[in-house]
């Protein structure tokens, strides 16, 4: 779990992950079941077989986010320049290989 301050917490004791120490024994798990998802993150190996035998919380659905007229929109404009550069890079190839055999 992630705390408000946005330290990593084990799911089981609540000890806190420090940023930059070693992270051998921690883990990190997604689980699913029925539409929804939990990932917690466990201290240890023990801390997380704790915490699945005993009965799983509820978990929260998965929410489908359906794409807006202004995310395709966006879409499209992230595409059209990578477009451009694909048809620039083929013509500059073209004029290139031209070139070479004249
Ligand atoms: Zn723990």
């Amino acid at each position: 779990m992630v705390d408000n301050d946005g330290y990593t917490r084990c799911e089981v004791c609540e000890l806190r992950y420090e940023p930059g120490e070693p992270a051998d024994e921690w883990l990190a798990v997604t689980v699913e079941r029925d539409g929804g998802h939990a990932t917690p993150d466990f201290c240890s190996q023990e801390h997380a077989a704790q915490w699945f035998s005993e009965s799983l919380p509820s978990f929260e659905p998965v929410t489908i986010m359906k794409p807006t007229l202004r995310d395709r929109l966006t879409d499209i404009g992230v595409a059209l320049p990578f477009g451009a550069v694909a048809v620039l890079a083929a013509i500059g190839l073209w004029t290139a290989i031209g070139w070479i055999w004249r």
